[in-house]
C-alpha cells in the first residue's frame, strides 16, 4: 500500500486513523478501488477509507453539521453495544439543539422523563437547566445538549465506566461535528469522563480546561442543585465565566432566574 501513497496522503490517512483510535475504533475496511484510479485522485482514495464504527463526516457533511449529526444517529442505530439496551431503556436519547451551537452542555445520562420523551434534560433537572440557559441570555435552541451516555441506566443509577467508554465515542463525534467554542460539563460523571481526572467537584469547577482544543468548564449538575440549592451561587459564577468567554451579557435579574 505504501508504494501508492504519497507522503501527504499517508499523513492524512494516519491522522484519520488516529482520530478513530481516539474514539476507541480500531477495525477498518477498505472499499474496492479501481486499480486504474489508484494513486490518481487523493480525495477519492481518502473517501474510500472508512471506519468500522461508522463514517467520519465527509467534507460535505462537515459543512452541514445537521446531516453529519443525522449520520451519527444512524450509526448508533437501535444500539445493543452495552448492557443498557436490555435493562429497560425505552429509547436512545441522542442530543438536542443547534447543530452549529457555540455552547454545549453535557450531562450524565437520561432519566425517566428523557427516556420517555427521547430528549435530554426535559425533567425537573431540565427545567433548572433551562433557567440557567435563560439566565445566560440564551435560548435552549441556541445551544446543544447531550449526555455522556444515551440510554437510561436502571433506576437512574450512575453509569458504569464501561458504559461510558462504549457510548462516549458517539458524543466525541457530536462534539467534533458541532465544533462548539465552549463545553460545560454538568456534574462529576460528565467532568470525569471528559477530562479523565478523578477529583471532587469543588476542585474541578471554577476553571477552564482544554478538551481536544475546545474550552471546557465544569459546574454542578442541575439535579444536584435541586438537592442543594445553596450551590446555585457557585454555579452562577461558573456560568458567568462561560458567558465572558462567549461574549454574552446577562439579561437583567439573571442570577434570580437560575432559582
Ligand atoms: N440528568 C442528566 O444528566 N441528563 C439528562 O438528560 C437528564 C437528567
Amino acid at each position: 500500500m505504501s508504494s501508492i501513497l504519497n507522503p501527504q496522503l499517508r499523513q492524512a490517512l494516519a491522522d484519520h486513523i488516529r482520530y478513530y483510535n481516539d474514539l476507541g475504533i480500531y477495525d477498518f475496511y477498505r472499499k474496492q478501488v479501481e486499480p486504474s484510479s489508484m494513486g490518481k485522485t487523493t480525495e477519492a482514495t481518502r473517501d474510500n477509507i472508512q471506519a468500522g464504527g461508522g463514517a467520519r463526516p465527509t467534507p460535505a457533511e462537515s459543512s452541514d453539521p445537521a446531516s453529519a449529526l443525522r449520520a451519527i444517529r444512524e450509526d448508533i442505530g437501535d444500539c445493543t453495544r452495552c448492557r443498557l439496551h436490555k435493562q429497560g431503556r425505552k429509547q436512545i436519547v441522542f442530543g438536542v439543539g443547534n447543530p452549529r451551537a457555540e455552547l454545549m452542555f453535557i450531562g450524565e445520562a437520561p432519566g425517566a422523563d428523557e427516556d420517555e420523551q427521547g430528549e435530554p434534560f426535559v425533567g425537573r433537572a431540565g427545567q433548572l437547566l433551562n433557567n440557567m440557559i435563560k439566565a445566560m441570555g440564551l435560548r435552549r435552541e441556541d445551544i446543544y445538549i447531550a449526555n455522556i451516555i444515551k440510554c437510561r441506566p436502571p433506576g437512574n443509577r450512575t453509569p458504569e465506566r464501561d458504559e461510558c467508554e462504549t457510548c462516549s465515542p458517539f458524543l466525541m463525534r457530536q462534539i467534533e461535528v458541532i465544533g462548539p467554542k465552549a463545553i460545560v460539563a454538568l456534574g462529576a460523571v460528565a467532568a470525569k469522563t471528559l477530562l479523565a481526572i478523578n477529583a471532587p467537584m469543588s476542585e474541578l469547577r471554577g476553571q477552564w480546561y482544554d478538551f481536544r482544543g475546545t474550552k471546557l468548564a465544569v459546574t454542578y449538575h442541575p439535579a444536584y442543585l435541586l438537592r442543594d440549592p445553596r450551590q446555585k451561587k457557585e454555579t452562577w459564577k461558573d456560568l458567568q465565566m462561560v458567558m465572558k468567554e462567549l461574549g454574552l451579557k446577562a439579561p437583567e435579574k439573571s442570577a434570580e432566574q437560575t432559582s
